[in-house]
């Protein structure tokens, strides 16, 4: 397809996984994406893939808890492509995985500076610069964890509410300016972290696959499906909104 024919893109956290999985489809797209992570081997990876598949890309380092950093990507999207049209706020961590009393002071700050003060920030500047040239959208990636609890994951969780509290309150404000904000919510998305943890430990596939009613893991492809189509003009009419694309773990 053409849908982002022209279109000036960015992606963070987007050397891996989710956001890996959304450049590469909205260069297919037509898109010229800016990939951004704080990884420069697997960034560089990701843009040497669109380059292959005949696409626009490149990659701009930035660590998004950083400040000068992200207003630094901005000005560095619109310095190469003159505006910026889609952000897909992906970049995240979870190194959790212990009840809320265990969880420690460091733990809780690194996690926050990233998920949370990351995704201000990026909005922030995103924002102003679609406040200039009169309109965009943008994708923040809560979790299903920021729609429901996550036991063992407290502050990962506490997180991913905020992102969707952040993008709400965003999307009310600048609706208006023509700028749409929404949140897409996976379920467990089968990652290589994720297929290292059950080669280790075969049982936890079996229990993974059963929160999910569909019966299995998502892929880094289905997410980025779904942040494509709320980036897109199919999507219109929705801002504010909170997509779960979880199998049905939410469901039930
Ligand atoms: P991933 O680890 O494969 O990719 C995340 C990327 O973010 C990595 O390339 C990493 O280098 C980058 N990153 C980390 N900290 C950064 C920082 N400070 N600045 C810039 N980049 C940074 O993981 P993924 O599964 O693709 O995760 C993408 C997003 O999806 C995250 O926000 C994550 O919380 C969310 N999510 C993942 C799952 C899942 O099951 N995999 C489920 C729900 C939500």
């Amino acid at each position: 397809g053409n849908t982002f024919a022209g279109k000036s893109v960015l992606v963070t956290g987007a050397a891996s996984g989710i956001g890996r999985a959304a450049a590469l489809s909205f260069a297919a797209q037509g898109a010229r994406v800016a990939v951004s992570d704080v990884d420069t081997t697997g960034g560089e990876q990701t843009v040497a893939m669109i380059a292959e598949a005949g696409g626009e890309a490149v990659f701009i380092q930035a660590d998004v808890s950083q400040s000068a950093q992200v207003q630094a990507l901005v000005e560095a999207v619109v310095a190469r492509f003159g505006r910026l049209d889609c952000a897909f706020n992906n970049a995240g961590i979870e190194i959790e995985h212990k009840p809320l009393a265990e969880s420690d002071e460091q733990t809780f700050d690194r996690i926050m500076n990233v998920n949370v003060k990351g995704v201000w920030l990026c909005m922030k500047h995103e924002i102003a610069q679609m406040l200039k040239q009169g309109g965009g959208t943008i994708v923040n990636t809560a979790s299903v964890a920021g729609l429901v609890g996550a036991p063992t994951q407290p502050i990962y969780a506490g997180s991913k509410h905020a992102v969707v509290g952040m993008t709400k309150t965003a999307a009310a404000e600048y609706g208006r300016a023509g700028i749409r904000i929404n949140a897409v919510c996976p379920g467990v998305i089968r990652t290589p972290m994720m297929d290292q943890a059950i080669q280790r430990e075969p049982r936890r596939q079996k229990m993974i696959e059963k929160i999910h009613p569909i019966g299995r893991l998502g892929e880094a492809q289905e997410i980025a499906n779904a942040a494509l189509w709320l980036c897109s003009d199919s999507a219109s009419f929705v801002t504010g909104h909170q997509l779960a694309v979880d199998g049905g773990l939410t469901a039930i």
